[in-house]
């Protein structure tokens, strides 16, 4: 089978890890520190806070950021459920707000109409989806104007560019996963970035129980610490990601001159301005052939997945929240058309080749 993910990890992953090991420094340690600078310093950003996974590190940039009980936040509902589910996470209630259909990623001018109707609108949390940088421009416009704070989920997007610029550099605070699966990794791992020092420092707070200095807790903070073992693997995980980037890069782009004439299927669109890193290869069929398209695909050995097959307000938890169908109505309808095909940078050029002549084989 040809897998829509696959991990790497090769000698000098191991290396750092049994250095780790040989220290005995298994927490926090030299190699988190350094992993910090070096994964803010790739983004362009001042500083950094190694996180547990993600999901944490959402919930450490909206505190970071004076996010409290009651407050609005903008998001979207075409993205894992951990975007969202971290405004719930501090007691705020998540707006959302559709997507534009060509590129996945919110709509900035649906997101004007949500500025302009919901009053006071805290932060907004944008997620450059699949890899591809959102509409910046305009969403930096609609920040002047409108005054929230802006956090990016870059979690599918590391070493993504708008205009030549770092993604997890537009905002106030970006973030970014290391789960095993995603463009780099750490196991589980995230990070928080901002060059607001106030930020990081209580940002630092928040992943180690509120500390501030030895004895003192200022703050309620949590246990959201990555460990000196995760930090190695994404030091030589990091090492290697702008070759990764590139493999993924040049493998979607055989895929886009290969499939560009099949009319059952549209591929990704790229805008020119961007550097769309591809950590999802992500196609539009018809809701009604689907199905069968990826029966199809996994028959001849070929993996697919679905990102995402429900849009998070249609999920029974926040049903019960008092969401209701309809909402967004592209994103309702993407739910029932993507499929994502390999991409990875561990497939060779023959796999490569065999996913092309399987997907021109469909319908034939
Ligand atoms: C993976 C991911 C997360 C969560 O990251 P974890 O490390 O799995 O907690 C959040 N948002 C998006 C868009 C993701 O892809």
């Amino acid at each position: 089978m040809i897998n829509v993910a696959s991990p790497i990890i090769g000698e000098r992953e191991k290396k750092l890890v049994q250095d780790v090991l040989d220290s005995k420094i298994l927490a926090s340690g030299k190699y988190v520190a350094q992993f910090e600078r070096s994964f803010a310093k790739y983004c362009g950003i001042d500083f950094g806070i190694a996180n547990a996974n993600g999901t944490t590190s959402l919930h450490t940039a909206l505190l970071m950021l004076g996010i409290k009980p009651g407050d609005k936040v903008v998001t979207t509902p075409f993205t894992f459920i951990a975007t969202s589910n971290s405004i719930l996470f501090c007691g705020a209630k998540p707006i959302f707000v559709d997507i534009d259909p060509k590129t996945f990623n919110i709509d900035p001018i649906k997101l004007e109409e949500a500025l302009k109707k919901g009053k006071n609108v805290k932060a907004v949390i944008i997620v450059h989806l699949y890899g591809l940088p959102c509409d910046m421009d305009a969403i930096l416009k609609l920040k002047k104007k409108y005054k929230f704070k802006l956090i990016e989920d870059a979690c599918q997007a590391h070493g993504a560019e708008f205009e030549n610029k770092k993604v997890g550099s537009f905002g106030d605070a970006a973030v970014f996963s290391f789960y095993a699966t995603k463009n780099m990794m750490t196991g589980e791992g995230g990070i928080v970035l901002t060059n607001d020092a106030k930020a990081d420092k209580y940002g630092r707070q928040i992943i180690n129980h509120g500390r501030e200095g030895h004895f003192t807790h200022t703050a309620l903070g949590y246990n959201f610490r990555l460990t000196n073992l995760a930090a190695a693997i994404g030091m030589a995980q990091l090492e290697q990601l702008e070759n990764w980037i590139a493999k993924r890069i040049a493998n979607a782009k055989k895929y886009n001159e290969a499939f560009k004439d099949l009319e059952f299927l549209k591929t990704p669109y790229v805008p020119e301005n961007c550097r769309h890193v591809f950590h999802q290869y992500t196609v539009r069929v018809s809701s009604k052939e689907r199905e069968s398209f990826m029966k199809y695909l996994s028959d001849k050995g070929v993996g697919s997945g679905i990102y995402y097959s429900c849009v998070i307000y249609k999920q029974p938890l926040y049903k019960k929240l008092g969401y209701k169908s309809g909402l967004c109505k592209e994103a309702e309808k993407s739910t029932a058309e993507v499929v994502s095909l390999p991409v990875n940078p561990s497939l060779s050029i023959a796999e490569v080749d065999e996913v092309i002549k399987v997907v021109k084989g469909y319908k034939k």
